[in-house]
């Protein structure tokens, strides 16, 4: 799977979670680590000459992010800071998001799940390492976009991605904006009083401004 599909495919779960409102899913430091942590493994192509080596990396180690978000949520909850909690979801669902996606759709190299303890890799598809002797910067070229599109599974489901991210909800209008809706997004002088009980409030540091953020990655990816 291209790092991009990764990456709208982390838009499209965190914006799942984000309308399920579960846990720390409505706030901006959740959006903006599950997005960001949904990429960045595949970093790691910049490292290693051939394409199936590039799993060999700590950004592609289960474990590794285990150690990262329990990290995060269990320091969050000692010294409370809500921040460091919201982060920790947010990598959960992306880190998770980038390595289920890899395991499902890899061709070329499997997944260590058991890494440092075991090299051994996983995966649901067969894979063929010998087309994973190209460059990372070159698998774009005609011969391995080839076998990529042998993949049939793959390319269906990068379809249906693009098209999920094309149908998420328009960005909210401050007239529609509900108190809670505006302490979520941080337009709370826009908002309407709501009838009946207060909603809980996160105070959460300005970063990435949730669903209206959102559509403006969105806008500006497809202008690539
Ligand atoms: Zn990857």
């Amino acid at each position: 799977m291209f790092a991009f599909s990764h990456l709208f495919t982390g838009i499209v779960v965190s914006e799942l979670f984000e309308q399920a409102d579960i846990l720390w899913s409505a706030t901006r430091i959740f959006a903006a680590s599950a997005i960001i942590t949904s990429f960045i493994p595949d970093i790691d192509g910049l490292f290693y000459k051939n394409l199936k080596d590039h799993h060999k990396s700590i950004l592609h180690m289960p474990l590794f992010w285990a150690a990262l978000v329990l990290a995060l949520i269990v320091s969050g909850k000692v010294f409370g800071v809500e921040v460091l909690e919201a982060a920790g979801f947010g990598t959960l669902v992306g880190s998770a998001t980038h390595l289920t996606m890899d395991f499902i759709f890899g061709r070329t190299t499997g997944l260590r799940i058991l890494a440092p303890f075991s090299s051994k890799e996983y995966s649901l598809c067969k894979i063929y390492p010998q087309a994973g002797e190209i460059h990372p910067i070159r698998c774009l070229g005609p011969k391995h976009m080839k076998f990529y599109r042998e993949n049939k599974l793959l390319c269906r489901a990068e379809i249906i991605i693009v098209d999920v991210l094309r149908r998420l909800p328009p960005q909210n209008n401050a007239e529609d904006c509900t108190t809670s809706d505006a302490v979520r997004w941080g337009n709370e002088d826009d908002a309407v009083e709501p009838p009946g009980p207060a909603k809980r409030r996160i105070q959460m540091p300005r970063g990435i401004r949730g669903r209206q953020d959102k559509h403006t990655l969105v806008r500006a990816l497809y202008t690539i």
